[in-house]
């Protein structure tokens, strides 16, 4: 049976149980705001938190961006003191390799910016890709670039974490409990409509992930976001031979080795696909991931795929989340638009949406970062457009 709402009314009301919902409701009771409710339709862990691939990284190709992901590796390698769980988070680095010369032109001015900002990435060439990655074949690539102080971390412990933590902090956490409309009689919010009633709040916060969309036009907003599924297999455990992440610049396939020994990975669609399509595998997809491991390790061909899953992606025209308050609607506060990399910016994203909710300025850019961006008159877009691994 779904728990009813301890009270008739909250400070803030978080859609959304994921990585960036949690993370935010962490911060605000944190920073003492309350009281809180977080509403999840679904289960923990059922949306892309429970999902992805774990990859942190701080190889992009905006300073603003490394910011975040910056900041959020710092979170997380205090995450076992502050939070009591341990999310195996391995600073084993991400290695970017790249087929032609002018992929790694592209890698080489990602790592101009990336070493702008203070981290020592190196471009390295093909005798140092191999020796970062046994028994990759030695043709398939002509260099990349490597960070040390990226890695990999298990996303469920993180979940599980906060989850414990929020509700230590008097956070109220419904799960089963959906978001049906927001009211806002006076053009800025006074509830939310659920599957248990009307709710009274003055912010809700939009951390609904590949369904935030949606849920912004329950509100009546037009918004560009777009879900997309993206698909990832584990195959049999191997004995452990890989430590970083791997990303493929051409085609985006990336593969780390967890701790139990599978390897781990997927690879850009070949064309956006429907999130009606649910959230399993298909065959275009596995053919296309064992075609691109086996091209790069032909030892491969015999290793057998255990599993294969899918969530969404909540993709954005320019790249960059949406994060801050919603100036046609007052108290609604967005926390989405993270593709393919939530959780490696959650925890730095998630305090600039409670700053937000509490009115605090922003360090964030407005014109990378604010709702408001889709429609500047005129705008050039700026992109963040390493949307691989
Ligand atoms: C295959 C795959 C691989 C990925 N790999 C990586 C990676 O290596 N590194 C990385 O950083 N990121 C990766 N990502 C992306 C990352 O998982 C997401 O960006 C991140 O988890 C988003 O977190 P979230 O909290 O915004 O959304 P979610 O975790 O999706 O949570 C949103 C929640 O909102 C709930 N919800 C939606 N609508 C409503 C409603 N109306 N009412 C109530 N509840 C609602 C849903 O049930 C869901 O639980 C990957 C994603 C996928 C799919």
């Amino acid at each position: 049976m779904i728990a009813s709402p301890a009270r008739s009314s909250y400070h803030t009301v978080v859609v959304g149980a994921g990585i960036i919902g949690l993370y935010t409701a962490y911060h605000l009771a944190h920073a003492g705001a309350g009281p809180i409710l977080v509403l999840d339709r679904g289960f923990l862990s059922g949306g892309a938190s429970g999902r992805n691939g774990g990859g942190v990284r701080q190889q992009w190709e905006t300073p603003a961006t490394i910011r975040l992901a910056r900041e959020s590796v710092a979170a997380y390698r205090r995450f076992g003191r502050e939070f009591g769980y341990n999310i195996w988070f391995r600073q084993s680095g991400y290695v970017f390799v790249a087929e032609d010369e002018g992929q790694l032109a592209r890698l080489r001015r990602v790592n101009a910016v990336v070493r702008g900002e203070g981290l020592v990435s190196r471009v390295i060439d093909a005798a140092e890709v191999l020796r970062l990655v046994p028994g990759i074949r030695p043709d398939a690539i002509i260099g990349g670039t490597y960070l040390r102080t990226d890695g990999i971390l298990y996303p469920f412990p993180a979940l599980w974490g906060l989850y414990e933590a929020v509700r230590a902090l008097g956070v109220e956490v419904l799960l089963g409990a959906e978001v049906t409309g927001i009211h806002a009689p006076g053009g800025r919010v006074a509830a939310v409509e659920t599957s248990l009633g009307r709710i009274a709040t003055e912010h809700c916060v939009n951390a609904a992930g590949g369904w935030s969309g949606e849920l912004s036009r329950r509100a009546g907003l037009d918004v560009p976001n777009v879900a997309t599924r993206h698909e990832i297999l584990a195959t049999e455990p191997l004995k452990p031979f890989l430590d970083p992440m791997v990303v493929r610049v051409s085609d985006g396939l990336y593969f780390s080795q967890t701790m139990r020994g599978e390897v781990v990975g997927g690879i850009a669609p070949s064309t956006t696909l429907a999130t009606r399509l649910g959230m399993g595998s298909s065959l275009d997809f596995l053919a296309r991931m064992s075609r691109g491991l086996v091209g790069l390790f032909p030892q491969f061909r015999s290793l057998r795929v255990l599993r294969a899953w899918s969530g969404y992606y909540d993709d954005t025209p320019d790249g960059f989340p949406v994060i801050g308050t919603d100036a046609r609607l007052p108290g609604f506060v967005h926390a989405n638009g993270f593709g393919g990399h939530g959780f490696m910016l959650a925890p730095a994203s998630a305090q600039r949406v409670a700053r937000a909710v509490l009115g605090e300025p922003s360090d964030l850019d407005p014109h990378l970062f604010g709702p408001q961006r889709f429609s500047e008159p005129g705008r050039a877009l700026p992109t963040e457009r390493l949307q691989l691994g």
